[in-house]
């Protein structure tokens, strides 16, 4: 057997994106790549600011010896001390370069976050509906994933949140702008989560970590500003990278963030370090460290990916779909529309024999008769909605907005 149970499992459960990526090969192939309309990638589409290309150009070219060596696994001290600065702008309070960890991304830093603070079994709490790979990272270092519901338009239910709780509860990842959603959680949201964990914290004696996984923080549209975790709850990690902001997804490069307040931020940070090294990722890149270091005020053309989010709610919103309106991330997380009854056609039955009852699923596969990708919301955790990503040319989201209209039409009254 070649391939772990696990792993065969995880690919099942992650077949998806998989899959829409799969078919939108198959749909450029037929159709030629101009006719079809693929909204089920998040891959960041603008190029990195210019001034990124030339400070690469100018430190790939420093001959100083040890430029290319090892260093301390949670990065060069200059760098972190320089990322302590900005993300203690962003988080609103001091935070020491001691407790900034360099990581391999957003990813590489929630893999190392999970792997330093979970114990066989215990529990890494996400709101639905999430980021799919946030249920394989647990599942990584031993955690046991438990979905709480939102309430309407996505917002964390502290309710919920409440009942979810255990003892065995070591953290709860929140993710703001958010993924699929599209949505920036309000300090009110904020502080609602933080005091369901004192709350369960002043009962049962352990405070869950908050691991705030902040990717988008700068993708915001009109002017909005993404409330601090660090102020609502002490025990907070931050996990981040310049993926998105500089549109740097291949370069792998990130940081974790501890918050001052965290009652064992030393040995949490000192845990992270080790992780650092024995996942195997022993440092962040140290060309990148270097780079971004340098570039802590840019960021890449954010206006595009407004301009397109607004293009493509626009154009749906009058086609008659219903959705949040995106305040950030490149994502608009859509309703299934409501279909007239069905007559003595089974309740999700899908024409390409791919039998199955969920309505997204159903809907993103008459999506697909126009040419149209999207992502279910069964992938998220979030059944009867479907994901679109606009990191699209603005003339796909054009071509798309009539095919979106018929198949709207059309879905509501085929029978
Ligand atoms: N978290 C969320 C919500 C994401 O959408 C992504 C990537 O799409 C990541 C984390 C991983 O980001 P990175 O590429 O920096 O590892």
């Amino acid at each position: 057997m070649a391939v772990s149970r696990r792993i065969k499992d995880n690919l099942e459960r992650s077949s998806w994106i998989r899959r829409m990526f799969e078919e939108g090969l198959k749909l450029k192939k037929e159709f030629g790549a101009d006719n079809v309309f693929d909204f089920s990638l998040g891959n960041p589409d603008v190029e990195p600011p210019e001034a990124f290309a030339q400070t690469l150009a100018r430190l790939a070219a420093d001959r100083t010896p040890g430029t290319h060596g090892y260093m301390p696994n949670a990065g060069y001290p200059a760098v972190r001390a320089a990322v302590a600065r900005k993300a203690s702008r962003d988080q609103g309070l001091e935070i020491p370069a001691d407790n900034i960890l360099m990581t391999v991304g957003a990813a590489g830093g929630l893999n190392v976050a999970l792997a330093t603070i979970l114990d066989p079994g215990d529990e890494v709490i996400v709101f639905s509906p999430y980021f799919a790979e946030y249920f394989f990272y647990a599942q990584n270092h031993g955690g046991k994933f438990v979905v709480v519901p939102t309430k309407a338009g996505f917002s964390p239910d502290p309710e919920a949140l409440a009942r979810a709780l255990s003892p065995r509860t070591a953290c709860v990842i929140v993710n703001s702008p958010n993924n699929p959603t599209g949505r920036i959680y309000s300090e009110a949201e904020l502080y609602a989560v933080a005091e369901a964990l004192m709350a369960h914290g002043r009962k049962t004696g352990r405070y869950p970590y908050l691991i705030a996984d902040e990717p988008y923080r700068e993708i915001v549209y009109g002017g909005a500003r993404v409330p601090s975790a660090m102020l609502a709850y002490p025990e907070t990690i931050v996990a981040t990278s310049w993926s998105k902001t500089l549109s740097l997804p291949g370069e792998r490069i990130g940081y974790l963030a501890v918050s001052p307040r965290c009652e064992d931020a030393k040995a949490l940070v000192d845990g992270m370090a080790m992780c650092t090294r024995i996942l195997g990722f022993v440092n962040a890149p140290a060309l990148m460290q270097r780079v971004v270091a340098e570039l802590l005020d840019a960021r890449c053309e954010v206006e595009s990916y407004e301009r397109r989010g607004r293009l493509l709610a626009e154009g749906l919103k009058a086609a008659g779909y219903e959705f949040p309106e995106p305040a950030g991330a490149f994502y608009l997380f859509a309703k299934v529309p409501e279909r007239a009854a069905c007559g003595d056609r089974p309740q999700g039955e899908v024409r390409d024999g791919a039998a199955t009852r969920e309505p997204d699923v159903e809907f993103v596969m008459h999506l697909k008769k126009y040419n149209i990708l999207a992502v279910p919301g069964v992938g998220f955790g979030a059944p009867g909605w479907f994901r679109l990503s606009f990191c699209v040319a603005e003339s796909t989201i054009r071509g798309a907005i009539p095919r979106f209209t018929r198949a709207i039409e059309e879905w509501k009254t085929e029978r």
